[in-house]
């Protein structure tokens, strides 16, 4: 398939009517899948009401049949269309958070949605993105756009076209180029069908601003315990995982030198990721920084691109850094974590 490539300039007016956008659009309409710039990661988009075009979501990603998609809408008045109510906890968040990364959990109104979109589950997950494109993408087509990240599955996530191209490039109608995301990390999602909202995936909108506006959040306790099985299906898999083997340092930069020490003595090509406070603390075949440790929000942004640079740099290992845990870290951790596939090297 020939996968068409447009080039959208975000800032400029009237992006609805772009002849781009309108192209894009009617290729969704038509059910085909297109890739789009949202401000977290970019997105592979479907017709959320069509089997055809959900299918071929999940055909181009080789994404596996039981992880929902998340559906995502310009204006809120379209969930009511597909969502049985708004809880009053969840109109508060709307109304703080959309447009903007935050997932919310809903139950559903069958019969509407394509049932593969939300692997036959009684709940759907709704997001209004923030990206001048995506909006005006979502708004000229009318329709709820189901849409994961534009990967094929497993891989980082892309936060640029040029990474969906490397994953996606032949397998889908198109891709909207609309320069880099922002945040870098997905979208938190955050289960509002229960009285106390649950955090099933942590991302882009921290706890503690949630917190702020609904008082008390759970937290599901599959994200910090390996054992319980996770109330969002995808977070069973791995994903985000970079070519190479990779592993968390729980421990000082020496002990983490000490490793690649080993690695290189025994013959591989080792990689470290760092921040750029930290690059030259290391001697390594490889040392890719990944934003600034004093600003985590930069770290979030750069981590997805700096995992797909390392299998460019065709390493055989690569030693982590890791981050504070709370914050937008929640979600920078989580991911570094599944990346791993839980390989952490503590000190004692
Ligand atoms: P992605 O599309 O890759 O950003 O992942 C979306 C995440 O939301 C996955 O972890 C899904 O399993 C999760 N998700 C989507 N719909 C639901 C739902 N109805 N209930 C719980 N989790 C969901
Ligand atoms: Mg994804």
């Amino acid at each position: 398939m020939n996968t068409k490539v447009w080039k959208v300039d975000k800032f400029v007016d009237n992006l609805e009517n772009n002849p781009q956008i309108v192209d894009a659009a009617t290729l969704l309409i038509d059910n085909e899948v297109v890739a789009l710039p949202t401000e977290t990661v970019y997105g592979l988009g479907g017709n959320a009401e069509s089997d055809v075009a959900v299918a071929k979501i999940f055909a181009a990603k080789g994404r596996p049949g039981d992880n929902p998609l998340i559906i995502h809408i310009a204006e809120k008045d379209q969930i009511n269309s597909f969502v049985e109510d708004i809880p009053e906890n969840a109109a508060l968040l709307m109304d703080s958070f959309w447009p903007g990364p935050l997932t919310i959990i809903f139950k559903k109104i069958d019969g509407v949605l394509s049932e593969l979109a939300t692997a036959g589950l009684t709940t759907v997950a709704v997001r209004m993105p923030d990206h001048p494109v995506a909006h005006a993408l979502l708004k000229k087509c009318g329709i709820p756009i189901a849409a994961p990240s534009a990967n094929s599955s497993g891989k980082p996530s892309p936060t640029t076209a040029q990474h969906v191209m490397e994953d996606l490039q032949g397998k889908i109608a198109g891709i909207i180029d609309g320069g880099p995301t922002g945040v870098g990390v997905e979208s938190t999602v955050i289960d509002c069908t229960e009285p106390i909202p649950v955090i099933l995936r942590p991302g882009g909108i921290t706890l503690e601003q949630l917190e702020e506006v609904v008082g008390e959040i759970k937290v599901d306790p599959a994200l910090t315990n390996s054992e319980s099985k996770p109330k969002a299906p995808g977070m069973k898999y791995r994903h985000y995982a970079p070519n190479a083997p990779l592993f968390l340092i729980n421990g000082s930069q020496k002990f983490l030198q000490k490793h690649v020490l080993e690695k290189q003595q025994e013959g591989f090509r080792v990689g470290v990721l760092t921040t750029v406070e930290n690059t030259n603390e290391y001697q390594a075949d490889v040392i890719l920084a990944c934003g600034k440790r004093a600003e985590l929000e930069t770290v979030a942004s750069s981590l997805y691109s700096v995992l797909r640079e390392f299998n460019q740099a065709k390493v055989d290992v690569i030693y982590s850094e890791i981050f504070p845990n709370d914050g937008v870290g929640q979600a920078i951790m989580n991911r570094l974590q599944k990346a791993a596939g839980n390989k952490v090297i503590s000190e004692d």
